[in-house]
């Protein structure tokens, strides 16, 4: 208070020892005597009325002050030239440092942005001073004890006369709560406050995207809806707290289905799928980057597998389930309402048939799924049931008839559907994965009976045995052979393998080097269809072959259409050219088998001689066959090519 009370010393001393030491002692003005009365009267209003003033200019500060600490706001300047910045104490307060504790430069000030927005707000001060525009910006940034605050600035710059930028004088305000509030409604807004898996809304929004993605890119996407079988019964049942809990470990169970489907797993490959609560006991899941529908089967399968498994609450086992109804983008709707709506029929036709199952919107996919899916289930249980054999074909020379060889030809001896040729159910064992057990085996039992005939008597000769493309780009494929090989005990010089142009034909600096490797085990190396892809003959020649197999389809009509007969008589020559062996494939008639005799083919395979059978008939059939010429006198080759 007495501070506030201006003090006017009147002395007769006027040394400058003694007014400096009246100021000391804070008085406001000093008078030496003798006093000039009227002067005095003037110098003590004017004391009074500066008083007031300095009063007034406090009170302003102390309410700038705690209108700046209530708004956690502080005011700062920066002097661009000396690079010296002025804060408020709030700006201290913000930033949680003692005031004055740091040199006040700007350097000082952008060293506790936050790392990743420090480019940012570099940005907009630049682009502020360059077009002297004021710059409004929120970032975070970093507290001595680690954690971080969300401040937002706001400031204008102060130009000089000549009109250079001098100051930028700004506000700053610690807006953290604000955030987290916002983040908060936000999350409310867009989550499913009991799963915590996104909402409809939010829900809304994701399909937009994916459907927009899915449009530009032009590939398709898939909705899935799923019901929960009876639920509002088990809700009534044990209450509603309970059946929340019970909605809570479904979303987890749903969530963990997902993780463990191909369509999570191949998200680097552009394949995401989302998860979302609808309302009550309806989910949806979307897969973005729609693969085909067979794998959308195989996840929908694997999703109401995971959701059946039991949901453990209060000690009690509960087992639910739930239908699901799938549409796919664009064929069955091109917006997400009229998805929804297909998947929703698709659900309750899928319900109609009992729980647990799901259905296609088009009627088309279910049946042609549901055959595949079947398929898959019944192709995993053949190899542990032993139900799948060789047959073995014999490759005969075109000059003597001599058995050179034999081609394994797997099938699958069914119970209901009898003997699957391979055709039927390779393409699904590629598709699914089951592909590398069903060719180790393949590779296993033909290597294995190869020596098997060898050891028992039989004149060794060679078995060939087809590689499809998943085999053969499978990583540790040559070990596997390796191992085949030394378990089997068979001499690599009496395995071929076959793979079609269209294996070899990809990744062709890697093909080269694992063809050359495979080679170096010691095998035979042959093109099987050869004709029917694409073969570049550059690289032709490159590769370690050492056969040719001429396609069927160019021997059928060998005798009658002159294009056919070209065709043998080019590969023919293209073989001879490279110093490759050729196999005819398909050889069912005398005239095709004197064709190629005439144009020199080396090996024959077709039904001409023998169809693929059974290794106890073709034992039969190689004992009856073994070093006899198997040409009449009519058959031999006369003239050789
Ligand atoms: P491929 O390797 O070209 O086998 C020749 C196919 O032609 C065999 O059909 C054989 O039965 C048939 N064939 C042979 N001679 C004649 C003939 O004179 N006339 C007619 N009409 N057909 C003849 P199959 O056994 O149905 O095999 C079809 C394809 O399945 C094979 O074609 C091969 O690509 C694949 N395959 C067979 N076994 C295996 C296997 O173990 N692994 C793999 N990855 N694929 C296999
Ligand atoms: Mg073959
Ligand atoms: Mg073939």
């Amino acid at each position: 208070m007495a501070k506030d009370i201006p003090i006017v010393l009147i002395t007769g001393l006027d040394d400058h020892a003694s007014i400096q030491q009246a100021f000391d002692v804070d008085a406001t003005d000093f008078i030496t005597k003798p006093v000039n009365w009227p002067i005095l009267d003037h110098r003590v209003r004017y004391l009074l009325k500066a008083n007031e003033a300095f009063k007034a200019l406090r009170q302003s500060q102390i309410r700038l002050s705690d209108a700046q600490r209530i708004a956690a706001m502080g005011n700062w300047e920066w002097h661009i030239e000396s690079n010296q910045l002025q804060c408020s104490e709030q700006v201290y307060k913000i930033f949680d440092r003692p005031e004055k504790s740091y040199e006040t430069n700007f350097d000082v000030f952008l060293n506790c942005t936050h790392p990743d927005d420090k480019k940012n707000l570099i940005l907009s001060i630049n682009e502020s001073i360059d077009k002297h525009t004021p710059y409004n910006f929120s970032h975070r940034i970093i507290l001595p004890d680690g954690s971080q605050r969300i401040v937002h600035e706001q400031a204008e710059i102060i130009l000089s006369a000549e009109g250079k930028p001098v100051r930028l004088q700004g506000t700053i305000q610690d807006i953290t709560s604000r955030k987290q509030a916002e983040n908060q409604i936000q999350h409310l807004a867009y989550y499913d406050t009991l799963t915590g898996l996104p909402n409809r809304t939010h829900f809304k929004l994701i399909a937009k995207r994916t459907l927009d993605r899915a449009n530009n890119e032009g590939i398709k996407a898939a909705l899935m809806y799923i019901d929960l079988d009876q639920f509002k019964r088990i809700n009534d049942t044990i209450g509603h707290d309970a059946g929340d809990n019970l909605l809570k470990n479904i979303a987890d169970n749903l969530t963990h289905a997902l993780r463990a489907t191909d369509v999570v797993s191949i998200t680097g490959q552009g394949t995401t799928s989302y998860l979302s609560r609808l309302g009550g006991d309806e989910f949806t899941i979307l897969v973005d980057g729609f693969i085909n529908s067979h794998k959308i089967a195989q996840v929908a399968q694997r999703v109401l597998e995971h959701l059946g498994q039991p949901v453990t609450l209060n000690d009690l086992e509960y087992y639910i389930t739930g239908c699901m109804g799938i549409a796919i983008y664009p064929d069955d709707g091109e917006d997400i309402d009229t998805l929804l709506k297909h998947a929703d029929i698709a659900m309750y036709q899928a319900k109609k048939r009992g729980r647990n199952d799901f259905q296609f919107y088009a009627s088309r996919l279910n049946q042609n799924t549901r055959e595949r899916l079947g398929m898959e289930t019944r192709l995993r249980r053949a190899l542990d049931k032993d139900e799948l054999i060789l047959h073995y074909q014999p490759q005969v020379s075109a000059i003597n008839g001599e058995v050179i060889g034999l081609e394994a030809l797997v099938r699958w001896q069914h119970d209901e559907s009898g003997l699957v040729p391979p055709g039927d159910f390779i393409p699904i064992a590629e598709e699914c994965g089951l592909i590398h057990p069903i060719g180790d085996w393949v590779l296993e039992t033909a290597c294995h009976q190869a020596r098997k005939w060898q050891k028992a008597g039989l004149p060794a000769i060679r078995m060939s045995v087809n590689l499809s493309s998943h085999q053969f780009h499978q990583k540790n494929f040559i070990q596997n052979v390796t191992n085949i090989l030394q378990g089997t005990g068979l001499d690599p010089q009496y395995l071929e393998l076959e793979m079609t142009e269209s294996v070899i034909m990809q990744q062709l600096k890697k093909t080269i080097t694992d063809l050359n490797d495979l080679k170096q085990l010691g095998l035979s190396l042959s093109i099987d269809d050869f004709g029917t892809g694409y073969s570049s003959m550059s690289y032709l020649k490159r590769f370690p072959l050492d056969t040719l197999k001429i396609d069927r389809s160019f021997v059928t009509d060998i005798t009658t259409d002159s294009s056919d007969a070209a065709i043998i008589k080019a590969i023919i020559t293209l073989a001879k050219s490279l110093d490759l062996m050729t196999i005819a494939e398909g050889v069912e008639k005398i005239e095709q088998l004197t064709f190629l005799q005439q144009q020199g083919c080396d090996l024959i395979q077709g039904f001409y001689f023998s169809r693929p059978i059974p290794a106890l008939e073709i034992e039969k059939y190689l004992i009856d066959h073994s070093s006899i010429s198997r040409f009449s006198e009519s058959d031999q080759l006369t003239e050789t090519v």
